[in-house]
C-alpha cells in the first residue's frame, strides 16, 4: 500500500479512506470528523515546478540543467521556455 501524508482539510485527522470517485481523481471520506474532498497532490507540485522551471528560464540555465535540477521532462521544459519568450519569436 502506498504511504500517504494526506490529512482532512477540516480537522487535519489523517485517518482518511476512499470513498469513490469524482472526475477521474479519488475521492477521500475523513472517519473522524465525515468531511469528504477529494485530493489532487499532483497538479500543486507540477504548478510549483513549473514556477521554478520558469525562474531558472529567465535566469538562463540551460534547459539540460533544468531537467537536471527539478526533474520536469525536458519537452515540458520546451514548451515552458516557448511560453516565456512570447509570440515575438
Ligand atoms: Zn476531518
Amino acid at each position: 500500500m502506498i504511504q500517504t501524508t494526506m490529512s482532512c482539510g477540516k480537522c487535519g485527522s489523517t485517518a482518511l479512506r476512499k470513498n469513490g470517485h469524482s472526475h477521474g481523481q479519488a475521492k477521500y471520506l475523513c472517519t473522524a470528523c465525515r468531511h469528504q474532498a477529494v485530493f489532487a497532490p499532483a497538479a500543486p507540485r507540477k504548478a510549483v515546478q513549473y514556477a521554478q522551471v520558469e525562474k531558472l528560464l529567465l535566469e538562463r540555465v540551460s534547459q539540460r540543467a533544468i531537467v537536471r535540477l527539478t526533474g520536469v521532462a525536458r519537452m515540458t521544459v520546451a514548451k515552458l521556455a516557448k511560453k516565456s519568450a512570447g509570440p515575438a519569436e
